[in-house]
């Protein structure tokens, strides 16, 4: 990405990349979906304005004004388009698509990045982007990327890496004080750490999404568990069953868990594609392997125990391959529900039956086409949401065959 880190360069709503009337005629002649937020085009012969993405035909260069927002062209006596809804619902999601690609930048950064060079690669300014940022996450960039980098510096330690390594691996190398700067990420030294592992302390809350009641809990390195269900008290309980060396605390009201929560609804009910909060997810390295291949299904599609067994190299696992996702903490983010028997009968679901066949529904529904068995190609398309990574902390502990 070619970005400079001058704020003066982005006036207040403004683009960089669209900024002249070229650049926007052009984008809107490739129907670009990244200019989508970025301006609106009005058509003066009909009246009506236009997200550059509208499918509708394209009118004549010559009757084309464009207006930085939606707002802007209202106020100049346009109606939004039927078709494109250039004022609707889609500006929160094109938003979510954007943090969600900043969060995928920063957690492969080996240093911080400025949040006037995240902002320019967002196409938005740098206060708008600072508050997007917030919304969806909870957290400031910075905030974000120094809890994926002491995600990665506990998973090197869980590795048995040596502290000098493990800092350095974690990208805590380049900066002067590196030393207490990964001791604070801890909240112990290293070789503490290393030694007596964390105190488990893990925050909940209950919220309500569309199809189910949801637990959701987190440890200090991010969300732990994501459970669907009816009742409170039993979801309650298979939290601290999953955990029984844990302390279960519910989440204060200022907490990352609270502040996020209506965002992790929204991804719950279908309603943002990219999970809000950083994850901690706990496995063996086989359960780690299918919970990433699960993840690779796409919504709208579903496959087979035998089809992800072969996917991880292992064909004859397929009993494995099943306990791995019983084993799944993570509901609807490891997306377990998309597994089906090979005869595409529903086969078990942790969280019920039930709820399996209407999140399959819905995301038909939303999909505008019915369940059909993963292929080569969908899977490499991957999910939207965050991939497992190395940074989400599963360790590399052995399966037993
Ligand atoms: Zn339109």
């Amino acid at each position: 990405m070619n970005a400079t880190s001058s704020s003066r360069d982005y006036p207040a709503g403004g683009c960089a990349a669209y900024r002249t009337e070229d650049a926007r005629w052009a984008a809107v002649m490739q129907r670009d979906p990244n200019a989508d937020g970025q301006f609106v085009f009005a058509v003066v012969t009909t009246g009506i304005f236009c997200l550059p993405s509208c499918r509708a035909r394209h009118p004549q260069r010559q009757n084309v004004r464009f207006f930085a927002d939606a707002a802007a062209a209202q106020a100049a006596g346009f109606r939004p388009c039927k078709r494109c809804n250039p004022g609707g619902v889609d500006r929160q999601q094109r938003h979510a698509r954007v943090i969600a690609g900043a969060c995928e930048r920063l957690s492969h950064s080996e240093q911080p990045i400025p949040v006037a060079t995240l902002a320019a690669q967002c196409a938005l300014s740098p206060s708008h982007f600072q508050r997007l940022f917030k919304q969806y996450t909870g957290l400031t960039p910075h905030g974000w990327y120094r809890a994926q980098r002491a995600n990665r510096l506990r998973l090197a330690l869980q590795q048995g890496e040596t502290v000098t390594g493990a800092i350095y691996q974690a990208g805590f190398g380049s900066a002067s004080n590196y030393y207490q700067q990964a001791d604070a990420a801890l909240g112990m030294t290293a070789r503490q750490y290393q030694r007596q592992g964390e105190a488990l302390i893990i925050e909940y809350a209950f919220g309500r999404a569309t199809l189910a009641t949801v637990l959701v809990a987190t440890t200090g390195r991010g969300v732990c568990a994501i459970f669907p269900g009816a009742d409170e008290a039993k979801l309650y309980q298979q939290l601290a069953a999953q955990f029984p060396r844990g302390t279960l605390v519910a989440a204060a009201p200022d907490s990352a868990l609270i502040t996020g929560l209506d965002e992790i609804l929204a991804f719950m009910d279908n309603r943002r594609p990219a999970f809000p909060l950083p994850l901690d997810i706990q496995g063996t390295a086989f359960q780690c392997q299918v919970w990433q291949a699960l993840q690779a299904i796409p919504p709208g599609k579903t496959a087979s125990y035998q089809q992800i067994a072969a996917k991880i190299g292992h064909p004859r696992a397929v009993r494995a391959v099943a306990g791995a996702c019983a084993a799944n903490r993570l509901a609807l983010v490891i997306p377990c529900h998309r597994v089906v028997r090979t005869t595409g009968a529903l086969s078990g679901y942790r969280w019920g039956q039930a709820l399996k066949r209407q999140l399959l529904d819905r995301e038909a529904r939303d999909c505008g086409r019915t369940g059909s068995a993963v292929s080569e190609k969908s899977a490499a398309g991957g999910s939207a949401s965050k991939g497992i990574t190395a940074d989400s902390g599963c360790p590399g502990e052995k399966h037993h065959g």
